[in-house]
């Protein structure tokens, strides 16, 4: 099986794709990309797979998590730590709560192209109404408002192979170096999340693991290597048909091909069309991929997506992800998941708990509840208990940092409060406190359901 060029590709209309103005130096940086080793294995991705079939059966549960969008300044050795730690403390807490294998997904090394709901952006400059092109995410252009900045800069996609290198370098080096070392549960709180009421019921839970292990070891049940490494991948929204092209490589074990710049790869909200570049391009790839579904989606668009997404009915290599907003999960979500379930095909559902809870603060920042977000996980839960099929999993978009981007959570963060530390360049992620707050919360749903 090969996949369509590039052209034919572009030939089925791609929504949500730059307008760049030098097409000699597209082609210079996808030929370019095309002689760039590979970021992941293919026999990776489907280790991936196997575990996303796993969670689809019940068996594991999915947490997907990172920023909205990556930028390359943040492109960091503390921000990609902070991020790693955020994430592995959370999974550690679905795991030890819930009791089940969490298979850990950051949306990071690749998440820097974004859709966007317009394709200008007018702001006052000076007294004067300035239109530009919107900001697509690092992978195209700049986030500052100028006409250089704005302008679609084919260099990027370079760009953005190099910083995900380096970035998935150093998460492979924390998460098999030691640094996610069970032993270091308590390495990963820090100072400032220890002092919170949520960062002590962390340690309280890190300290019962750390006995858990003293005892295993003490009657030789465990294997201190088990404890040293964990798996880890890779995920972004392949949204540039350039980069996401030029990054596909045939696997030489099977002669297929596989997107080799992330373990996985997700269809957005916007490029879902049945008949557009997008699904015939992830209908091609060998790798776990996700397609997003919002409150427009119907069951039938939900059962075709997965007919030409998942032919052979492969298991784990199709994820679903949902975000309905909190408001709209537990009317909209239950004919998508009958229809598909009736005919049998095998998808692992999971919560993106973000994207439909988003809005407009009055003071002008872009924000979230945190009571909408949980509560949008806790109708994903009900729907699926009542339906008696399988939530597998959750997304979230998060950050190491301190951020104050959404508004709720234990510290009551308010609107006001927002202007205090608001850095997303695009949607509002939860902080290092509600990131640990919601973990809990949800691993008290999951280990009900
Ligand atoms: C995202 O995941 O950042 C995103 C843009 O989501 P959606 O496509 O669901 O709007
Ligand atoms: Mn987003």
């Amino acid at each position: 099986m090969s996949i369509p060029s590039l052209e034919q590709l572009h030939a089925m209309g791609a929504a949500q794709q730059p307008n760049y103005d030098d097409p000699a130096a597209v082609a210079a940086a996808v030929a370019r990309l095309r002689t760039m080793p590979p970021l992941v294995f293919a026999g990776e991705c489907d280790e991936l797979k196997a575990k996303i079939a796993a969670a689809s059966r019940g068996e594991a549960f999915i947490l997907q998590g990172g920023d909205c969008a990556e930028t390359f300044v943040d492109a960091t050795a503390d921000n990609v730590r902070n991020k790693l730690r955020v994430l592995l403390q959370m999974a550690v807490v679905l795991t030890y709560a819930a009791s089940v294998p969490v298979v850990k997904v950051g949306r990071l090394a690749g998440q820097y192209a974004k859709p966007r709901s317009s394709d200008m952006e007018t702001r006052a400059v000076g007294g004067e109404q300035v239109t530009l092109p919107a900001y697509r995410g690092d992978a195209v252009n700049g986030f500052e408002f100028t006409p250089e900045s704005r302008r679609p800069d084919p260099q990027r996609l370079l760009d953005v192979y190099h910083a995900s290198a380096s970035t998935l370098n150093l998460v492979r080096a924390f998460t098999t170096g030691g640094y996610a070392d069970l032993r270091q549960v308590h390495t990963w709180n820090s100072e400032f999340v220890r002092n919170s009421p949520v960062g002590q019921h962390y340690e309280a839970m890190a300290a019962e693991i750390d006995r858990a292990l003293t005892f295993m070891k003490a009657i030789g049940a465990a294997d201190p290597d088990e404890f040293h490494r964990v798996d880890f991948y890779s995920s972004h929204e392949a949204l540039l048909l350039e980069y996401e092209h030029a990054m596909t490589r045939t696997d030489s074990r099977t002669e297929l091909p596989y997107n080799v710049s992330a373990h996985m790869v997700w269809i957005g909200e916007r490029t879902r069309q049945l008949d557009g570049a997008h699904v015939e391009y992830f209908s091609r790839i060998r790798n776990p991929i996700g397609c997003k579904l919002g409150p427009t989606a119907t069951a039938d668009d939900a059962l075709s997506l997965a007919t030409k997404l998942n032919p052979t009915n492969e298991p784990g290599r199709l994820t679903f992800i949902t975000r309905f907003g909190a408001g709209k999960i537990r009317d909209g979500l239950p004919a998508l998941v009958e229809k598909v379930t009736a005919e049998g095909v095998d998808v692992a559902w999971v919560c993106d708990a973000m994207h439909g809870n988003t809005f407009e603060a009055s003071n002008g920042y872009k924000t979230r509840r945190f009571e909408d977000v949980l509560d949008e996980v806790r109708g994903f839960f009900e729907v699926h208990r009542a339906l008696g099929t399988v939530p597998a999993g959750i997304l979230v978009e998060n950050t190491g940092d301190d951020v104050t981007e959404i508004i709720g959570g234990g510290e009551e963060l308010t609107e006001q409060g927002l202007a205090h530390r608001y850095e997303s360049v695009v949607d509002p992620r939860l902080n290092r406190v509600q990131s640990l707050e919601m973990a809990f919360r949800v691993a008290d749903m999951l280990r009900k359901s």
